[in-house]
């Protein structure tokens, strides 16, 4: 039922822009539209009807996952079985077809596939590709009550792991063991697969917001921890930064900053304000403490079968947030040859307000 009303959406909008076919060439808009969830598919739309194309690979998982729209299995690549299937349907058509296609996940090659297909049945002269951008993530970017609870799962799965991976965080203990070890906790625990490359970064390199984990052996300083899980097809998204060795003043300070920046953020989410004010919110209390300068990303993202989806709470974003939104809040500091501190938690916009999806606490871990 829920894909069919998804579809019903698509269907609304492709009406309102005059849209007589649409390509879904987005594996992750695919999986949302449908339920499918293999490799190799596309979804078209075209003359009432959705299809969803694939290879012999997926032909018994096609069938079991998809429901709302009709499977057609070919040794064709899936564009190339599109295309010429819809191309031949609008023989008979008159006048201009206008076709969507979604250019933010299209090749040159792939669109010139597409269009030498398409015109073996409808002349070029009356062929319009319309390049449409967000037709489905904007339907994406407000998650109903199963996504709220899977990305919740996915939420706890990696929480969940976080106490055993303290353990493993010590002096002389390089990141790539913390990181190999990471992973393995959240693989046995149940997760699908990381939603992206950990990242394990201490002492001075803690201060590269995406540092990759290294050989480095971690000694006294700060370990920035970022990684998220997928479960259920839906992605989590965390960060804690602790300490290791004796402590620092000057860097605890910069620590207590940035949870005070990340808990005015979080304070700031409710339905109708706008994204770039709650980047704002946290962005005002680094500026206070004289460390806006070392804030240099912007403060969240959605999150959900992607790892980064709209909206982006940024400078100069004026998307109103709106209740059903999962965003992340996660400010981060940090200064060159000392270290950096990033914390992050995801949130989900309610009607009140917003409900903090992460349990894992946040105050200084010292190890
Ligand atoms: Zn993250
Ligand atoms: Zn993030």
């Amino acid at each position: 039922m829920k894909y069919l009303s998804r579809l019903k959406k698509l269907e609304a909008q492709f009406e309102h822009d005059r849209l007589d076919a649409a390509f879904i060439t987005h594996l992750a808009n695919v999986r949302y539209l449908c339920g499918f969830t293999g490799s190799s598919g596309v979804l078209t739309f075209s003359q009432g009807a959705w299809e969803l194309f694939t290879d012999g690979r997926y032909t018994e998982q096609a069938r079991r996952q998809v429901k709302s729209a009709r499977v057609r299995v070919d040794a064709l690549p899936p564009i190339a079985h599109a295309a010429r299937a819809i191309g031949s349907r609008s023989k008979r058509s008159r006048g201009v077809v206008r076709i969507a296609i979604e250019c933010d996940y299209m090749t040159l090659s792939l669109r010139a596939r597409l269009t030498s297909e398409l015109e073996q049945g409808i002349p070029r002269s009356r062929l319009r590709l319309i390049e449409t951008t967000g037709l489905v993530e904007r339907l994406r970017i407000t998650k109903d009550k199963e996504e709220i609870d899977q990305i919740r799962n996915a939420i706890n799965l990696a929480s969940s792991v976080f106490p055993n991976v303290l353990h493993t965080i010590k002096a002389q203990v390089t990141e790539n063991a913390v990181a190999a070890e990471l992973e393995y906790l959240a693989r046995k625990s149940g997760a699908e697969k990381m939603s992206f490359d950990t990242i394990v970064a201490s002492g001075i390199r803690s201060a590269l917001p995406h540092a990759r984990p290294s050989l480095e052996k971690i000694g006294r300083g700060f370990v920035v921890l970022d990684y998220g899980v997928i479960l259920g097809g839906y992605c989590s998204d965390m960060t804690r930064t602790v300490w290791v060795g004796r402590v620092d003043r000057a860097l605890q300070d910069l620590y207590s900053a940035v949870l005070e920046a990340q808990l005015a953020g979080i304070a700031a989410v409710h339905p109708e304000v706008k994204a770039q004010d709650v980047d704002a919110a946290a962005r005002n209390v680094l500026r206070k403490h004289k460390l806006d300068k070392y804030f240099t990303h912007s403060l969240g993202h959605g999150v959900g079968i992607e790892i980064h989806e709209s909206p982006r709470l940024a400078r100069g974003e004026s998307q109103t947030l709106e209740a059903g939104m999962v965003v992340t809040i996660e400010p981060g500091a940090y200064v060159p040859g000392k270290g950096g501190v990033r914390i992050e938690d995801m949130v989900l916009v309610t009607k009140t307000g917003c409900e903090v999806l992460t349990p894992t606490p946040k105050e200084l871990v010292i190890r």
